[in-house]
């Protein structure tokens, strides 16, 4: 399909929270030959932003620019020094190139299945869920400099992966367009069932669950857990989870000795502890708030959901509020996961 541009363009079902705004200019990429036109229909661009499946946005407004939707297409499988490596288009269904992998017999994608959006930017935020993050299958991506046009191949090093963090989202990283990402997979198989409620669900099993069973057991515990935004707006957790040094970490748990501690991952002595966004908010009273249209998911404080016909402006409000008030009482400042565009 050739590039598409429309004028005037209605965002309201290209973002998941479901809000309505609009576009001054969407340009449309399905084919990556169609890349140089889509680069110069950027050019002198008020503003821009890059476009996957809106499940990690919040449109607090219009956006007076242009939104370039990377809708590209195409999978390979290719070998490397390490077993095999999957080649994916930006564009690509990140879940639909999940499944994709595993009817090839390839495994290591199983504890991400189901995440919506697409596969660049999968990148962008290092996705994780039930034990894996993306980090830790990813190989490699091309990028292509909106500024420059000049495109360029990210190591894993390069992309500076963190917890839902990467380069790209660090200041001056937007300017890189994603292009396509390389992931490590293989026929190779061990589970990484360190979740607690995956873990439980193979306990007592004496065979290894293979990485099918993993994905659907993923999917269902998903399912069972997370709302469907296709019933009620939400861009999945609309807060990181903090994470603080040791020193503080005593400190909370002195004044808050219920308080959910986990280890952040890091070995040093001085070792980051991640913090329940979600157990905070809660704490503050927010669960199942409602304020219009605009809430709290009832089962999940750290969902904002769209009720029906609330306002990217009133969500951003009650997230701004919710801040506030985690602030007040635990000293904490939360840090939204979603990217937050458009409006003034
Ligand atoms: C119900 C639900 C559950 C979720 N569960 C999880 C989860 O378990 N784990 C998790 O990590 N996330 C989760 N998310 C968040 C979201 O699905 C991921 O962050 C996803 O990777 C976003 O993909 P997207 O294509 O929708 O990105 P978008 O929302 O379109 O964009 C997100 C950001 O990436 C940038 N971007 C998009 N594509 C490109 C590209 N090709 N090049 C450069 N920049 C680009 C955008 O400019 C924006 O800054 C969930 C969301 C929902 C709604």
């Amino acid at each position: 399909m050739p590039l598409r541009i429309t004028d005037n363009a209605p965002l309201d079902a290209l973002n998941t929270f479901g809000v309505s705004a609009r576009a001054r200019r969407l340009v449309e990429l399905d084919d990556p030959a169609d890349l140089p036109a889509a680069l110069a229909a950027l050019v002198g661009a008020p503003a821009r932003l890059v476009l996957g499946g809106g499940s990690n946005l919040l449109l607090a407004g219009d956006f007076d620019g242009t939104v370039l939707r990377m809708r590209t297409r195409g999978r390979q499988r290719q070998p490397a020094a390490i077993g095999e490596e999957v080649s994916l288009q930006a564009g690509e269904s990140w879940d639909e190139a999940v499944r994709w992998t595993l009817d090839q017999g390839l495994a290591g994608l199983e504890n991400l299945a189901m995440i919506p959006g697409t596969c660049g930017a999968a990148a962008i935020q290092n996705i994780g869920a039930y034990g894996v993050e993306l980090a830790e299958r990813f190989a490699g991506l091309s990028a292509v400099d909106l500024d420059t046009g000049r495109q360029q191949a990210f190591t894993p090093e390069a992309c500076r992966f963190g917890y839902r963090d990467s380069v790209f989202k660090q200041p001056g990283g937007e300017r890189w367009l994603i292009l396509r990402l390389r992931l490590r997979v293989g026929p190779q198989f061990a589970p990484v069932l360190s979740y607690a409620p995956l873990a439980a669900a193979f306990a007592g099993r004496s065979a290894t669950p293979s990485a099918a069973e993993v994905a659907t057991e993923v999917r269902r515990i998903r399912a069972s857990r997370l709302p469907d935004p296709a019933r009620i707006g939400n861009a999945g957790s609309f807060f990181k989870n903090p994470v603080v040094n040791a020193a503080l970490a005593q400190a909370l748990h002195e004044r808050h000795p219920g308080m959910p501690m986990h280890p952040g991952g890091s070995s040093l002595s001085d070792a980051p502890v991640k913090l329940s966004a979600g157990w905070l908010i809660e704490q503050c009273g927010w669960k199942g708030h409602r304020d219009g249209d605009a809430g709290v998911h009832a089962d999940h404080a750290l969902v904002l959901v769209n009720h029906g016909r609330a306002s990217g402006a009133e969500l951003l409000r009650l997230a701004m509020a919710i801040r506030a008030s985690v602030h007040e009482r635990f000293g904490l400042w939360l840090e939204p996961e979603p990217r937050i565009v458009g409006g003034s």
